[in-house]
């Protein structure tokens, strides 16, 4: 059989100013900030990475903070234009207030499917949802701001606008090994692995609606989560065999990557679940000290000259 995914790994997005990102995420969103890194690409610029306790798979949203006078980008299709994170049952009040006391814009709450919604935006104008679902099983970060009960539990899915949907659709179902789940309102459901929340996708179908830009605000990428190396490789030759264009495999450090456009125009990752965040600093320290990959620690001084020092602080 060949390997699949199973589930979301992590998202990307491009970010403003870098503090402003941390107060949100670490502060507000009270998600454990696991790493702070650079872009390997462009080691001027950080990299943060945010998730649960141990920064697992399926918990890491993750970016790239250029400046507040950075590029803006526009949501559109051919983008992740939603990513949205499980709550257990119940907590949206709590939530609903948090953000209220702390002036995040907030669109509302509404009922899709069997779950409830509450939508929001991050201080770029990320769209983002805390969604709360009856078959989330997850534990909470037991040491974190936020208690235990409301904690945020990783992804609970991520939202792919598209102008059509069947061709990435098909490539979700075959190569990628995605079960259709339900559908409404344009709205086609699809599950990985063995199913359930951190492992939906939504393909959002807007056949008029215009094309995303990149840019502060905006999606850069989402990643799936593959076992192994083994596994890996064998769905690159996969796509490779199905025209499409992949990356070599990229060490990450806490995770190898391989890159490849999706039909609709998302540039998709397939990421290994190993060997993740407690490979070059103690799991109970994560995200305190900036970590650079061998390859770019002959030019640590530099680099921190050029990084703005950012702090997690309370909101
Ligand atoms: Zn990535």
């Amino acid at each position: 059989m060949s390997p699949k995914v199973h589930g979301i790994h992590h998202v990307t997005a491009m970010a403003g100013d870098p503090q402003q990102n941390v107060d949100f995420y670490a502060g507000i969103l009270g998600l454990r900030m696991v790493k702070k890194t650079v872009n390997f690409d462009d080691p001027f610029t950080y990299h943060f990475y945010y998730g649960d306790d141990a920064g697992n798979p399926g918990t890491i949203m993750t970016f790239f903070p250029w400046s507040s006078a950075g590029m803006r980008g526009r949501i559109g299709n051919g983008q992740l234009s939603v990513t949205s994170f499980a709550v257990p049952e119940g907590s949206l009040t709590f939530w609903e207030a948090r953000l209220k006391a702390h002036r995040v814009k907030i669109r509302g709450i509404s009922e899709r499917f069997s779950e409830t919604v509450l939508s929001f935006d991050d201080p770029d104008g990320l769209l983002l949802e805390l969604v709360s679902s009856p078959a989330e099983r997850r534990p909470g970060w037991e040491n974190g701001s936020i208690p235990a009960d409301h904690a945020i539990r990783g992804f609970y899915s991520v939202t792919l606008s598209l102008a059509a949907y069947e061709r990435t659709a098909g490539l979700m179902t075959s190569t990628l090994g995605y079960q259709a789940v339900e559908d409404a309102d344009s709205r086609f459901r699809y599950e990985s692995g063995t199913g359930g929340p951190g492992t939906y996708v939504d393909l959002f179908c807007q056949p008029s609606a215009p094309r995303g830009t990149m840019g502060v605000g905006a999606v850069h990428h989402v990643a799936w989560r593959i076992n192994d190396d083994e596994s890996q490789l064998q769905l690159r030759r996969e796509l490779l065999a199905s025209g499409y264009q992949v990356s070599p495999v990229m060490d990450r450090n806490y995770f190898h990557s391989i890159y490849f456009r999706e039909p609709g125009g998302v540039l998709f990752e397939v990421a290994t679940d190993p060997p993740g965040f407690a490979v070059d600093e103690p799991a109970e320290s994560l995200g305190q000290s900036l970590k650079l990959p061998p390859w770019l620690e002959k030019e640590r001084a530099l680099i921190e000259q050029n990084l703005t020092p950012v702090t997690v602080r309370k909101p």
